[in-house]
């Protein structure tokens, strides 16, 4: 319990790798384990259509049951991961979990997307784009129900990770970048990722309606780039409204749903249906 406390204490609000010493090594020691014991869990986060509000994507978002420190969010765990090299299993575990789960989900008839994190790290192991091929064969989902977020920073400037981008996108997958605008690549770098959507950072979600006119502005260069528009952090019916005037395409926050386990969202999905949209 008091484990539980320092480490609230230590990551809230503060970048992730604040960790260290003691929690450090325990976290990478009990990592390499955590796939195989059944620890890690999936949740979704529901990504709602701007004009129609119906929700046609869902985020797979990895959480970490620790026996003993009780829930251990992403942010703390996953940079430890990408040091240690436990993020190639925990990848390869959440890809697999999350496209047999939404592989047999539709909403209204159509058939859900589903977005999945990807740490530059696991684009760098050999036959990545192999290993996506071989899950979205054996759990049925289309290659195109699937974007594989990235973050800009991350990619950018690394050519084997641009490679293997251009692999993936080659077998239909679509490539998000996650957290656009908060790194510092210039506008020819993101021209040169293979890149299919951006994702407005929800810093920028956050100052809405204040921000309108930039959020608008990347909007229409990312649409300029034919690439769709997703916002996330979208927690205030403003933001929402601000979004959908600035024409991005889908929102994502606390106001939409939360991430939760699959059978949850899945009965508010299945619930909204019968509803119908709540707006546009
Ligand atoms: P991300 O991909 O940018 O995900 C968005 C984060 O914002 C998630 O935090 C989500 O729970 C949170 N969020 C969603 N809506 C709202 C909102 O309205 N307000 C606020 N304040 N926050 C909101 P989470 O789940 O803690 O994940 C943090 C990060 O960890 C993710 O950021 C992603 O970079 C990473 N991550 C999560 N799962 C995976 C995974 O399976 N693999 C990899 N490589 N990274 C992952
Ligand atoms: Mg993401
Ligand atoms: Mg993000
Ligand atoms: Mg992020």
């Amino acid at each position: 319990r008091q484990d539980m406390y320092r480490l609230k204490a230590r990551t809230r609000g503060l970048p992730a790798p604040v960790v260290d010493g003691m929690d450090r090594l325990r976290l990478e020691t009990d990592l390499h384990d955590a796939a195989s014991r059944n620890e890690l869990v999936v949740h979704y986060q529901p990504q709602v259509d701007a004009g129609t509000g119906r929700t046609v994507a869902v985020e797979a978002l990895v959480r970490w049951q620790h026996p003993t420190l009780g829930m251990v969010p992403p942010g703390v765990f996953i940079p430890i991961a990408e040091d240690s090299g436990a993020i190639g299993e925990i990848g390869a575990h959440v890809l697999a979990v999350a496209c047999s789960t939404v592989a047999g989900w539709h909403v209204g008839g159509t058939p859900l997307e589903l977005a999945v994190n990807v740490s530059a790290s696991q684009l760098h192991t050999a036959g990545f784009s192999d290993f996506v091929r071989l899950v979205l064969k054996q759990t049925g989902l289309a290659a195109h129900r699937l974007v594989l977020e990235v973050t800009e920073s991350q990619v950018v400037a690394d050519t084997d990770a641009l490679g293997e981008l251009t692999a993936l996108r080659a077998l239909g997958v679509g490539i998000s970048v996650d957290d656009f605008g908060t790194g510092y690549s210039s506008l020819s770098q993101l021209r040169r990722l293979p890149a299919t959507e951006v994702k407005i950072d929800q810093s920028f979600t956050a100052e809405l309606p204040g921000s309108a006119s930039f959020v608008a502005g990347i909007v229409a260069l990312a649409h300029s780039l034919d690439l769709r528009v997703v916002a996330e952090g979208v927690e205030q019916p403003e933001q929402l409204r601000a979004l959908i005037d600035a024409g991005c395409d889908r929102a994502q926050g606390y106001l939409l749903g939360r991430p939760a386990p699959a059978a949850d969202v899945r009965s508010r999905t299945d619930a909204a249906e019968t509803e119908g949209p709540t707006h546009g």
